[in-house]
């Protein structure tokens, strides 16, 4: 039935610019594209630590004017979007770069929504709300990641609901995604782990889910793969550019597979950890990717040895339980070595229950989970 559903509702693949100073095409992708003042929507450390400075170097040296919105903060919220929707109205804008992690990239989706529908974000949130094609938009991801480069979604916060909320159109793809993985060396250590785990839940909780199909489940493979190869040595030393453009492939990969599979609890309770608290969304991920897993084993077992190869953990000799046990608990030996925390020392007992009946809500409107969880078994 998935696949049907996917070709009723195709969602397209970005154009892939992937290597080694690709940011510098910049300029000529947007003029292909048919872009002429573009809204740059990035973060105000990208601007301090020079990052942007790449992409407005390459516009500068092809005479194109921009208009530069830094504001981004994690986990964008609704006021902010409308803000730089503001911006690109205000500034004469007809195109959009995305330069940043998931948060500038969400951003910059949502704006790029409200411009083409001319109405606030918020009246966007949903399924299937946008339904036309974006203005030129290309995503320059610097983290890996979120995978937001290669998806339909943009996660956005409403402050006074302290809630997440997601559009989700396939017209949100990127028409371009410029993966350039020189743009992560500064990533600190402790960003490279929680967002190199995020790309692992996204590759993870599509492969395991009720709706992979054989196209995703070959994407979230091959990020299993390069992840368990690369997120330590990328951990390690943060100039290690080849662990960087494989982690920088992976998190693309992985969005391209949970994007047409979806997602599953670890996402729907992080969700939570991340709009009542602020968890950054990659640490929330990594701390509850173990209990998912365990919690899932006997409804996820073949998948999870099929895992446990792509992770290079087990081989063919191994029965399939063995296997299985050995995803997980690699799983749980690579949290540990990225020193990725145990817990959550921001949740208070008296959210438990609300946080669980939103987590369990998200999840079983949303996600095609391999083992539904209720309400208790969610607050436990
Ligand atoms: P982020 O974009 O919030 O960035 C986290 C921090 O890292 C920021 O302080 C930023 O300045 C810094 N940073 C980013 N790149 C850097 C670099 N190269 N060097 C130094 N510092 C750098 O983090 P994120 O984890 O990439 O994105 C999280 C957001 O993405 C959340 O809101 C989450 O819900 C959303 N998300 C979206 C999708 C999607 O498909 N749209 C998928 C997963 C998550």
């Amino acid at each position: 039935i998935r696949e049907q559903v996917n070709k009723l509702v195709p969602i397209p693949l970005p154009k892939l610019i992937e290597g080694k100073g690709a940011i510098s095409q910049t300029a000529q992708v947007l003029t292909e594209l048919g872009g002429v003042k573009p809204l740059i929507v990035t973060d105000a450390m990208l601007v301090k630590l020079g990052i942007a400075k790449h992409l407005t170097d390459a516009l500068d040296a092809a005479n194109i004017a921009y208009s530069l919105f830094d504001e981004v903060t994690p986990d964008p919220t609704l006021p902010l979007i409308a803000n730089g929707w503001q911006r690109y109205k205000q500034d004469g804008c007809d195109s959009v770069i995305a330069l940043g992690g998931g948060s500038p990239m969400d951003c910059a989706k949502a704006i790029a929504a409200a411009a083409v529908k001319n109405v606030d974000a918020r009246k966007l949130v949903g399924l299937l709300r946008v339904r036309k094609a974006l203005p030129p938009f290309i995503a320059i991801p610097t983290t890996a990641g979120t995978g937001s480069e290669a998806t339909v979604v943009a996660v956005v916060t409403d402050p006074e609901k302290k809630q997440k909320f997601t559009i989700v159109d396939p017209s949100l793809v990127p028409a371009v995604a410029i993966v350039d993985p020189l743009l992560m060396l500064g990533l600190p250590a402790k960003i490279t782990a929680e967002t190199g785990i995020d790309a692992l839940t996204h590759a993870v909780e599509s492969y395991i889910g009720c709706y992979a199909t054989e196209q995703t489940k070959a994407y979230g493979y091959d990020a299993v793969k390069r992840i368990f190869a690369n997120l330590p040595k990328a951990y390690a030393d943060g100039s290690d550019i080849e662990a960087r453009r494989q982690m920088s492939i992976a998190s693309f990969n992985a969005g391209v597979a949970f994007t047409r599979a979806s997602i599953g609890y670890v996402h729907a309770i992080a969700h939570q950890m991340g709009g009542y608290y602020h968890v950054p969304h990659g640490l929330a991920n990594a701390v509850l990717l173990p209990h998912i897993l365990d919690f899932s084993f006997e409804n996820a077992l073949c998948r999870y040895a099929e895992l446990a190869i792509a992770a290079g953990l087990a081989n063919s000799e191994d029965s399939q339980v063995e296997a299985a046990h050995k995803f997980v608990a690699g799983v749980k030996a690579l949290n540990k070595t990225l020193n990725i925390q145990a817990g959550f020392p921001e949740l208070k007992a008296n959210d438990i229950p609300e946080l669980a009946k939103r987590a369990v809500r998200e999840a079983y409107c949303d996600y095609p989970v391999p083992k539904l969880m209720n309400r208790a078994q969610c607050e436990a």
